[in-house]
């Protein structure tokens, strides 16, 4: 028996194996979960598609998150296929590599705009259009960073946008609850990855982690990956709106 039996869901966000979006998909169908992923572009695509197979998913669909035409396609094709689906991973962000090199008073209007589309806006259209497929109850689950609460070097237009995609977890999840559809987030801390390699200071941003997190080490893809499936799953039933942090407890401790 498997925590996610009989449980459908779509993944948002995986560009490849180091992904945080693929850390979760693997516990996921580790726990018995049928999985759908969509892919951005066509050079993401060949990476998405044997990755997806190796979960045996069967459901790949092209979306750019900046579209909600796109978004809806996606919930059209699971309407057809599995007509209801029990959880959401939102696992998408994206900022121009200036908005974020550069001081934060420097960003422009349309990075500006471009990151809070993308990164915080998309969670509100996903999930818009995944209520009508959620008739059962339902589970999405967003990833956020401290930049969002504290102001960190280098995270800069990053930061507003995860501060907007943690209020909207929480307006989301108010309005939901009684439709018993949870929203939350996971606020992880820094992990290598493709995106990752965009903020600055990166390296640094880990090596502070390890000398001042109460656990005194970085944490992994398998661990955001374990967080979020408790949140998707019956286990926290009980829980939204909640902002999860998983980073060694780094976000409690200054010293
Ligand atoms: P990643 O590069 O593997 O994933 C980012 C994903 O966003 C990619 O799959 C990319 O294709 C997708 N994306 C970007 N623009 C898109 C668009 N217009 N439409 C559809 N998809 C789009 O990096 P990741 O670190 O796994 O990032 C996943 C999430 O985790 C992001 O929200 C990120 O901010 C968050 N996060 C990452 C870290 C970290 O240190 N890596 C820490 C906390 C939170």
């Amino acid at each position: 028996m498997g925590l996610m039996d009989g449980k459908r869901g779509v993944i948002f966000g995986v560009a490849n194996d180091k992904s945080i979006a693929w850390g979760v998909a693997q516990q996921l169908r580790a726990e018995g979960a049928e999985l759908a992923f969509t892919f951005l572009n066509e050079s993401l695509e060949k990476r998405v598609r044997p990755l997806a197979a190796s979960l045996d998913s069967k459901i790949i669909l092209p979306c750019d998150v900046g579209s909600d035409e796109e978004i809806q396609s996606v919930f059209d094709e699971l309407e057809k296929e599995w007509g209801t689906i029990d959880f959401v991973v939102h696992a998408v962000a994206f900022a121009n590599r200036d908005d974020l090199k550069n001081p934060f008073s420097q960003t422009s209007r349309e990075g500006f705009s471009l990151a809070m589309d993308i990164s915080a806006y998309s969670l509100v259209a996903m999930t818009r259009s995944a209520m009508p497929l959620m008739s059962k109850g339902g589970s999405i689950v967003t990833m956020s960073y401290l930049g969002a609460v504290m102001a960190v070097p280098g995270y800069n237009v990053m930061g507003v946008a995860k501060a907007a995609l943690e209020s909207s977890v929480r307006y989301l999840a108010a309005e939901l609850g009684e439709k018993n559809i949870r929203v939350n987030a996971v606020s992880a801390g820094p992990i290598k990855t493709l995106a990752a390699s965009g903020v600055g200071n990166f390296k640094e941003k880990l090596h502070i982690m390890e000398q001042r997190s109460p656990m005194k080490r970085t944490i992994s893809q398998e661990e955001v990956g374990k967080a979020s499936l408790y949140l998707l799953s019956d286990l926290a039933s009980g829980v939204t709106g909640e902002i999860h942090y998983v980073d060694a407890g780094f976000n409690i401790s200054a010293e």
